[in-house]
Parts: structure tokens; sequence; C-alpha cells
């Protein structure tokens, strides 16, 4: 709150560090061993195995190396999926109306869990239908990026090339109002797939409480390689600073409601900030690197008062 009669509401956790994550993995292809060795091995802090409508307890064998965070995929074939971190409760029925989609969000959220509509734009526009969408409501957010129909060319024959970048649908329902946190999955099936993107998780502790509160908060960021040393907020500035050569030129941007460009800034700066008026309703970074990683920050809700 400041003296223009703002409040601008700070996703990420004041003090933590960061840490490196995968939520969408499935282990159909290679063993869970496999699977989670390797994201160990690229740096992944924690790990959810989300297999399609079963729970993969081996995974908790690996907790002294990594933080395992239960989960799994609701719904296998057409009917829309939801990703679920930190709960093992699944639901047995095939979730197929609004109604019991709602019923299924309300009752993972109550038990603690982290709820994800998973990559939107798989096989057509409207895989979420639109009248699904302006309706539910209380999950914890969606795939802007689902790295498996980014880059599985070969699976889908070219079809479904890049058609699951959902950063539209997230302008979408934030211009609505709706608190939606944005996140990265690979999707790993295959290897093609695998650290393509991913999520960067301030959190206050390395324990797994710390950082599933910390991803409900929205104090996260998601990565297709770039990698972030803060988000700050000072007085009306949202700023965000990167981990990068000072050689690199980044194009920031700052986005607001309905997508729209608010401040651009191409530099080779480590740091970019974008001063709040109070007419955005919510802003979000966006940081390209010349070499062609991408980070998104999660959205700042601005309120006037
Ligand atoms: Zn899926
Ligand atoms: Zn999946």
């Amino acid at each position: 709150m400041d003296a223009m009669g703002l409040i601008i509401d700070n996703p990420y956790v004041k003090n933590g560090k960061w840490y490196k994550g995968a939520f969408h993995n499935h282990s159909e292809v290679f063993s869970v061993e496999v699977c989670i060795n390797s994201m160990i091995d690229a740096g992944h802090d924690f790990i959810t195995m989300s297999e399609h409508d079963k729970n993969k307890a081996e995974c908790m064998d690996f907790a002294d190396r990594a933080i395992i965070i239960p989960g799994f995929e609701q719904g296998k074939g057409e009917n829309p999926h939801v990703v679920v971190i930190n709960n093992w409760h699944r639901e047995s029925r095939c979730l197929v109306t609004k109604t019991n989609f709602q019923d299924f969000i309300n009752e993972q959220v109550n038990e603690g869990a982290i709820v994800i509509l998973a990559h939107p734009h798989w096989q057509r526009e409207n895989y979420w239908p639109n009248e699904y969408l302006e309706e539910l409501h209380g999950y914890t957010g969606i795939e802007i990026l689902n790295s498996s129909i980014i880059f599985s060319k070969a699976r889908y024959d070219g079809e479904y090339d890049y058609m699951d970048i959902a950063v539209d649908l997230w302008d979408r329902l934030l211009s609505t109002g709706k608190i939606v946190w944005g996140f990265g999955n690979d999707d790993f099936h295959n290897m093609k797939e695998f650290n393509k993107s991913f999520n960067i998780v301030k959190a206050e502790k390395f324990t797994r409480e710390h950082i599933v509160d910390a991803v409900k908060k929205g104090s996260f960021v998601v990565s297709t390689g770039g990698y972030v040393e803060d988000v700050t907020l000072e007085g009306n500035k949202i700023g965000i600073w990167v981990a990068s050569s000072e050689r690199e030129k980044k194009i920031y941007h700052a986005i607001g409601k309905k997508g729209k460009l608010l401040k651009e800034s191409f530099t080779r700066d480590n740091y970019f900030y974008y001063e709040v008026d109070g007419t955005e309703s919510y802003v979000r970074l966006h940081v390209l690197f010349e070499s062609g990683k991408a980070l998104f920050t999660q959205p700042f809700f601005i309120r006037k008062y």
C-alpha cells in the first residue's frame, strides 16, 4: 500500500532461495529410477512423478536425493487432464462434467493439493472447453508451457507443434480477475521432452512443505532455461534480476491485462523493472534471452483502494 492508493500483491516470498523442479513427469518409457536420476543430474531439486491415474509410490525411495512430492495426473484420453501435486488421493470416476471437475478441484484443494489444468491447447484449441474455464475456480493454475507437445513433433507428425503454449489463455483468465498461476512442465515421456521447461520456486526453506506453500502463493517463475536471481517489489516498481552474462542481451517485457505490452527493454542489464501506475489490473514480467531462453514471472495483481 502506498500514498497513491494502490495495493500491489507480491506473490514472491521475501526471504528465501530458489529451487528448480518439475511437476508433470511420466515413467511410461523409462523406469522411475531413470527419470528421477536424469532430473536430479539436470539440477532438479524437487520432482513429482504424475502418472496417469496411478500413484508411483516407489518414487519416494529417492527422497534422500531430492524433494519428492506425491502426485498424479487425473484422466487419460479425451477428457481434460488435471495434474495434482501434494496428494495421492485420486478420483476413481471419470471426470466429464463441469460439476464433477469443480467438486474434484474443491476436494483436492481442501486436502492441501496443488491443482493444475494440464496442456490447455493439446490436440485442439479448446482442449479445456471455454464454458468450463469460465466457471471453474479455485484451482492453482494452468500449464502455460507443456514441453511434450511443444517438442515432440515426430510423435504428432507436426500437427500439434507449438500448439501447447497457453500464455494466451493465461492472460485471458487473469483478465477476468481469476488468480491463476502459470506452470511450465515437461510432461516427460521421453528424453526429447526432458528439461525443456521447469519451475523455479522461491521458498523460505528447502522442505516439501515450504516448496508446496510457496507454489500455492505464486512464489515461482517458469523457465525454458533462463535463471532468476530475484523478483522484487520496491515501492511501485516490480523488478526482476536475472542470472546472465552481461554480454548477453535480454528483451524484457512487462505485460498487463489482455496480454497488453506495458513496457519493453532491449539491454545487457540483468535488472529490469516496471513502475505500476494503477491502471493495469495485473502485471507479469517476461524475459527473452538473446540465446533463446525465456523466463515468466507470476502476475502481481494491482488493486486501488
Ligand atoms: Zn495429460
Ligand atoms: Zn502427462
